[in-house]
């Protein structure tokens, strides 16, 4: 697989289709509003003016877009990836949707002779960057061993976690741990500044003990700096714990905790947030304790 179609240059499928391209791998993108494209060409990538266009010639289409709306619009629509991709091609859905929509899409998928993997990511906008991503792979076994040239490229720990949506699935409790870890990093960094303890040194030592994580590691120092450029948007995470939360209950499983942090995920987003890195819980927090600044 050398020629590669991607849709949705953002925060994350821009580096990683920029990735694919230092790889030597033929990408042409296609991405919503132009500064992508032009990313992407900037980078050694081809621009494409339509999904068709980018996805005609590929062995490979990749999409990295925010929502399960949109990748059902990109995927399955009019004049979308199925429309236009050859047959026998490999659809690679990167982007955190819902896992039944991922199962809609690889049905759709495989009644045009097209394979699909639901493939969510995690490690943020610098494992973008750097090709470090986790993957959790849904599908067939034989699209997952096809993709793994390209997901070596962009990722590290790479799993074929099940069959079709099980990726998704597994994201969805990726989402559930990292909400809850960001909440508890944003706790503690308030209840240590209220008690007047240098940030900075109770980070360093809590890294290396039981405490350690990496949201302490990556995010808790542009906490401290209320520094909350995205990185992963309020409004993604947001959405993100929505399918959380209706997973749970088709399970029949309780996540007590997991629903707390969505309401004040939800809390963030009502409050006009939602373009905010999800660091910004720590706002919430300070306002809960009458320490805001706002
Ligand atoms: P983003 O908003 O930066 O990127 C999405 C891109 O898709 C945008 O450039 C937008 O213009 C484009 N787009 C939207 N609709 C489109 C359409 N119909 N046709 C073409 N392009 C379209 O979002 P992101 O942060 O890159 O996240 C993408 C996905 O990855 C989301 O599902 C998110 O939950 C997931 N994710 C994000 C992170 C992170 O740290 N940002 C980490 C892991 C997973």
């Amino acid at each position: 697989m050398t020629k590669v179609g991607f849709i949705g240059l953002g925060i994350m499928g821009g580096p990683m289709a920029a990735n694919l391209v230092k790889a030597g791998f033929e990408v042409t993108g296609y991405n919503r509003s132009r500064a992508g494209v032009d990313r992407l060409v900037a980078a050694g990538g081809r621009g494409a003016n339509s999904v068709g266009q980018a996805v005609r010639d590929a062995d490979a289409v990749i999409t990295m877009l925010p929502d399960s709306p949109d990748v059902r619009a990109v995927v399955l629509g009019e004049d979308g990836v199925l429309a236009h991709a050859r047959e026998g091609a490999l659809l690679i859905d990167c982007s955190t949707i819902r896992p039944d929509v991922s199962r809609e899409v690889g049905q759709a998928a495989a009644a045009k002779g097209i394979q699909a993997l639901d493939a969510p990511v995690s490690g943020g906008e610098q494992g973008a960057i750097e090709g470090n991503l986790s993957i959790m792979v849904g599908g067939a076994a034989e699209a997952f061993e096809t993709a793994r040239e390209m997901f070596d490229v962009v990722g590290a720990t790479i799993v074929h976690v099940g069959g079709p949506g099980a990726g998704q699935t597994v994201k969805a409790a990726n989402q559930l741990i990292v909400a809850g870890t960001i909440e508890l990093v944003a706790e503690s960094l308030v209840f240590l500044e209220a008690h007047g303890v240098d940030t900075g040194a109770a980070i360093e030592v809590l890294a290396g003990g039981l405490a350690g994580n990496r949201i302490l590691d990556r995010k808790a120092p542009a906490m401290v700096r209320r520094e909350f450029t995205p990185g992963f948007r309020v409004e993604l995470h947001h959405k993100d714990l929505g399918i959380v939360l209706q997973a749970a209950r088709e399970a029949g499983v309780v996540i007590p905790l997991g629903a707390a942090v969505a309401q004040l995920m939800a809390a963030l987003e009502a409050q006009g947030h939602g373009a905010l890195d999800h660091g910004a819980l720590l706002k919430l927090v300070e306002q809960l304790s009458g320490r805001g600044q706002e």
